[in-house]
């Protein structure tokens, strides 16, 4: 058994030479770190004529983004390896590829995606790629209904719970997703001119008690095995092409939650674009955006629905109309929890660049204020959405 050492550039590239897979591993000469995370180390590997060809990723035992008096678990480079090998097991074409993992050393090798883009960024620049948001449908629709309970045996459904507890991971989403945005915390951040409407959050009984609804069924719903954080910078895309990576948060829970995740960034977008783009040219990308959720969802029920229709092995799940009530509550939660996604990084720890970036400064507070306000709404309203039509109607409402 290795033993665990932060890796060093030369560790990396030999590391790569022994797991990368290649057939001329020693043309692997020299490795770059190129992590913009908030947690770990990420090595590209380049060889002799200077072309990126593996990655190799190490978790840090601590949080990286703050330092070793944050120490994290080293076990969520396991949860990650293990969650993105049974995401590709069901959709290959929507998962990186991880070629080789060590639990000791927590570092993982995978395919090299960098003839892709970080979809967040292409998002903020108004760059459009026509098939990723159905493509993202589908990979949700695959990943989380082959192992849900509608396709797995229920023993190897409880195995597969069992086999992804991240507590760790977890409880950071707990307490920054559910909570911090929600009390005075120190991890929260956000600018002074905004003050007034994050103390208005932690003001209002009936929003928390929705949150504390969304948080229930975080820690109690184990459907499926979920990414855990599919933000649009989790999301590498190309000309007809779109892989989820970084899914260190894996673990067996709400449907909804990916879902709404991924719903939640499109609509953080949404709220910066006048910030990116003008008042002008954000029009276009807003609708841009609706179309987007409409037809994230739209292919994620239509795939789930048929693929519950043809593979659900369990008799009782497989009642005809069942699937069907089953998403509606999918939908809801996901409204929710899109909505908390808003507010998080909107005002807690952790933001996003469609927002931070924004240069102008009361350009910047109006596109949070109305992130703040749409989440709120969300949130409130998520048990009355019962079909996307109805979520675009009611995002426009608080625009
Ligand atoms: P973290 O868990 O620290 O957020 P990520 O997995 O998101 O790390 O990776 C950080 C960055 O490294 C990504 O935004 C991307 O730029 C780059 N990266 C990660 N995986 C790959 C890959 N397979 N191919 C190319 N670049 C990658
Ligand atoms: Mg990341
Ligand atoms: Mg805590
Ligand atoms: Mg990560």
């Amino acid at each position: 058994m290795s033993q665990y050492r932060t890796f060093t550039a030369a560790d990396a590239v030999a590391y790569a030479q022994q797991f990368g897979g290649l057939d001329n591993p020693d043309e692997l000469v020299d490795a770059r770190e190129i992590g913009d995370g908030n947690l770990n180390l990420v090595f590209k590997i380049f060889d002799i004529h200077h072309q990126s060809r593996i990655i190799v990723k190490q978790a840090l035992p601590y949080v990286r983004c703050v330092g070793e008096s944050w120490p994290l678990t080293l076990d969520r480079a396991r949860l990650e390896a293990q969650t993105l090998v049974e995401h590709y097991r069901h959709c290959p074409q929507h998962t990186v590829k991880v070629l080789h993992y060590d639990a000791a050393l927590a570092v993982m090798v995978m395919e090299d995606l960098s003839d892709h883009r970080i979809w967040r960024g292409e998002l903020i620049k108004g760059v459009h790629y026509p098939a990723a948001a159905q493509q993202l449908g589908e990979y949700l629709a695959r990943t989380l209904f082959y192992t849900s309970d509608f396709y797995l045996h229920p023993h190897k459904k409880k195995a597969l719970v069992a086999q992804f507890i991240n507590p760790e991971m977890c409880e950071i989403t707990e307490d920054l997703f559910f909570n911090d945005p929600y009390q005075i915390h120190e991890r929260n951040s956000y600018p002074a001119a905004i003050d007034a409407d994050v103390a208005a959050l932690r003001d209002d009984p009936a929003l928390k008690r929705a949150v504390a609804s969304l948080k229930h069924s975080f820690f109690s719903h184990a459907e499926a095995l979920l990414h855990g954080d599919i933000h649009s910078g989790s999301i590498f895309v190309a000309d007809g092409s779109l892989k989820a990576i970084d899914a260190e948060f894996g673990y067996v829970g709400p449907i909804g939650f990916d879902v709404g995740t991924a719903i939640g960034n499109l609509l953080l977008n949404y709220c910066g674009a006048p910030g990116q783009l003008g008042i002008r040219d954000a029009a276009a990308a807003r609708e841009q955006r609706l179309t987007d959720i409409h037809e994230l969802w739209s292919t994620f029920a239509t795939r789930f629905t048929r693929l519950a229709v043809t593979d659900t092995r369990d008799a009782a799940l497989a009642q005809p109309g069942y699937v069907e009530d089953f998403l509606k509550k999918v939908l809801s939660d996901a409204v929710g929890f899109a909505g908390s996604e808003l507010i998080r990084r909107s005002v807690g720890l952790s933001h996003v660049a469609d927002l931070d970036t924004i240069s102008d400064e009361e350009m910047q507070h109006a596109c949070l204020r109305h992130a703040i306000e749409l989440g709120k709404a969300l949130i409130l309203i998520a048990g009355q959405v019962d079909n996307v039509d109805e979520l675009v109607i009611r995002v426009r409402q608080y625009s």
